[in-house]
This record gives structure tokens, sequence and C-alpha cells, in this order.
């Protein structure tokens, strides 16, 4: 099948429009012409080389919405014309114990991302920054017409990285939640946590921010270089969700935590972070990290966003000006995900 979109050569070079081939679909494929992609942090990171292993040409995007345009004769969910998604996962072992339990992104053989991924066949995969994919049936979603289907493109990562864990710990009523960084995904886990119940608190580094946080469901605001607003919320949460793309202090938010609390990793910076045994030790403290999450659980969360009317705030931009889009990424100026027009590749 031909595909055209575009691709990083190298770690340094801006993306550049690029054709290639992706697999005939099979019986049990599903083909989508994509309308949006978003820009996930994760994208850069991996055009960069930051997590190494880079895979190039490089097509990334894991925040794919679109049209189907083409079904194997094995696809019960999808017929041409439906609104379809494509995640961060398209392929997995279908039978270990985890794929089982429908948390397949921690297939026990290896979950196969959406790109700078190889199948188990062999094949490297290329994302959505094209103008179709195609996938097994298995890891596409039903999206709702009620939604903007540009708006919904970023729950397909950053919003089921966020929904998860903080399904996972509980967050709800009675429940004292943080969220560390107003980025892509740490604006979907403010309004989820929100959502849920919790009394939610965004953690933020840009006072330009503070606003925006409480339009989207902040209770509380601390802008996180003051140690007077950090310290008076010591020993106090629950459950916090880092969403930080960039090294620093984790200590500084374990010592927030109250007896059994946990901070949970969502972010992933490039660089291993310091953890000091007494901020543990104290309260019996837990650090985990989380996943994006399972197809099951992605369409849960896709189908609770449409009942409850819950989409990403996006700025749409083009494939002409991603090298722009990455370096305001980069500088947490986007209010609060990219989302690529498509229909730009064709001009
Ligand atoms: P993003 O939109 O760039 O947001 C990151 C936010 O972190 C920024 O908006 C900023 O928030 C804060 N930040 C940035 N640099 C900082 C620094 N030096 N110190 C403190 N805070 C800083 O990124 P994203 O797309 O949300 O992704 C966030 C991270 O999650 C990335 O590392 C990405 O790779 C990772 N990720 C993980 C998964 C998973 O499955 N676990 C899935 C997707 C993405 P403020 O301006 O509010 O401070
Ligand atoms: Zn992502």
């Amino acid at each position: 099948m031909k595909s055209h979109g575009y691709a990083a050569h190298d770690k340094t070079s801006p993306l550049v429009p690029f054709n290639f081939e992706r697999r005939d679909p099979g019986s049990k494929d599903v083909v989508v012409e994509i309308a949006y992609c978003g820009i996930c942090h994760s994208d850069i990171h991996q055009v960069k080389d930051e997590w190494g292993g880079s895979m190039y040409p490089m097509v990334p995007g894991h925040e794919i919405v679109g049209k189907v345009v083409a079904v194997g004769n094995e696809v019960t969910k999808f017929k041409v014309g439906d609104l379809a998604g494509v995640g961060v996962t398209v392929e997995t072992c279908m039978v270990c114990d985890n794929c089982r339990a429908g948390a397949e992104p921690y297939c026990t053989k290896g979950m196969v991302g959406t790109y700078n991924a190889k199948t188990y066949a062999g094949e490297i995969t290329y994302g959505g920054y094209a103008n179709n994919i195609v996938a097994p049936e298995h890891y596409v979603y039903t999206i709702s017409p009620k939604l903007d289907l540009a708006a919904v493109a970023p729950l397909l990562c950053a919003g089921i990285t966020t929904y998860s864990p903080l399904r996972h710990w509980g967050a709800g009523p009675g429940k004292k939640v943080g969220v560390v960084g107003l980025g892509g995904l740490g604006h979907m886990g403010l309004k989820f946590a929100h959502s849920f119940g919790a009394h939610v608190v965004q953690f933020t580094t840009s006072e330009s921010k503070i606003e925006d946080a409480k339009k989207l469901g902040a209770d509380e605001v601390v802008i996180t270089k003051d140690a007077a607003q950090m310290a008076k919320h010591a020993g106090s949460f629950d459950f916090i969700l880092d969403c930080v793309s960039a090294p620093h202090d984790l200590n500084a938010y374990l010592d927030l935590l109250r007896l059994n609390g946990t901070l949970c990793l969502v972010g992933l910076p490039e660089v291993p972070l310091p953890v000091g045994a007494f901020s543990l030790v104290t309260n019996r403290r837990s650090l985990s990290g989380s996943m994006i999450g399972g197809m099951k659980e992605t369409q849960e969360m896709l189908d609770y966003c449409a009942e409850r009317n819950i989409v990403s705030d996006i700025e749409q931009t083009s494939v002409q000006n991603l090298a722009e889009a990455y370096e305001r990424v980069v500088k947490g100026d986007v209010k609060y995900r990219f989302v690529i027009d498509m229909a730009t590749l064709k001009s």
C-alpha cells in the first residue's frame, strides 16, 4: 500500500516529505485515511534520539484519527466511512497473561509501537504524520462523531496515558491528587482527575498557565519554583501524576505524599532521576510508573470522553510547520497540544 508523509532522516535535520510503502491490508486489518495527528513530546524525544535506538527514516505520530477506507473480510467493528483512531500500539502477542488481562502495553513479548519499532515479522513501523495507516482491528478504536475530531486525536496517547493511572490508583472523591506539568499529558490528567471528582492541585513552572489551570479544573495551582507554596502541601497527597518531559527533582514531589501515597511517572526524561531513600521510607511512599493503557481501557476512555464531552485543548498546525511546532512544544509554549491537519499534506 502506498503512503506518503513527513519523516526525520537523522536526529538533527527537519522532517521532510517522504514516500513509503505499508503492508497491504490483511483479513483482520483496517485502513484509516488520516485526518489529524497529534504531536506528542514522545515524537520529539524519538526524532531527536533522546532515548537512544531511533531508526531512520522515521515517520512519527501516534495520536491518529480519520476515516476507515478499507477493511479486511474478518473485520467486524468497522465499515468503510466510519470514524476511527489509532494510538501508540499496533501489535502485541495477545496470549501472555498481561495481554489477556487487557494490559497490552505490558505484553511480555513486547508491544510494537506505531512508529520507530519493528513488527514481529520484522517490518519497520511508520506513524501518523502521513495520509494513511493500516492496523489490525484490535488496535483501532471507535470514535464518536459527537466530538470535534481534531481535538479527539490527543486522547489516543495523552488521554489514555493519564486516564489509566488515575483510574488504577483510584483518583476520585475524597482524594487529593496532584498533576505535575501542564502540557499535552498534564492538561488531560487535570481534566480527568477533576472529572473523576478528586481535589486536584496542578503543579507548573509557568506562571502564565495559572488561570488556564483553574479553567481546566484545578482546585489549586502551585508554582513549583516557590518553596513556600510547595511546603504548604507537604505530606498531604494521596496520588501525584508526574507528566514532565525533562529532568527535575522527584524528591520534591515525594515529600508531598501522605502515608501510603504514590508518585507515578508518566513523563519520560532521557536521564535517570535521583531518588533519596528518606523521601520514600517516610510515610511508606511508593514511586511508580505507567505506560499508555490497554486497548479495552482506551475505548472505555474514548466513550467516557464522548459521554462527558471531554476533548483536548488544541492548536492546529500543518506538516509544513513541524519545526516551529516542535520548538514551541519543547518551550512549553502550546495550549495544550498541537494537532496536524493532514489535509496540509496536499498543499
Ligand atoms: P509537553 O506537552 O511538552 O508537556 C511537558 C510539560 O512539562 C511542559 O508543558 C511543562 O509544564 C513541564 N516541563 C517541561 N520542561 C520542564 C522542566 N525542565 N522542569 C519542570 N517542568 C518542565 O509533553 P507531553 O507530550 O505532555 O509529554 C510529557 C512526557 O510524557 C514526555 O516525556 C513524553 O515522552 C512522555 N509520555 C509518556 C507516555 C507513557 O506512556 N508513559 C505516553 C506519552 C508521553 P509547565 O509549563 O506547566 O511547567
Ligand atoms: Zn505519545
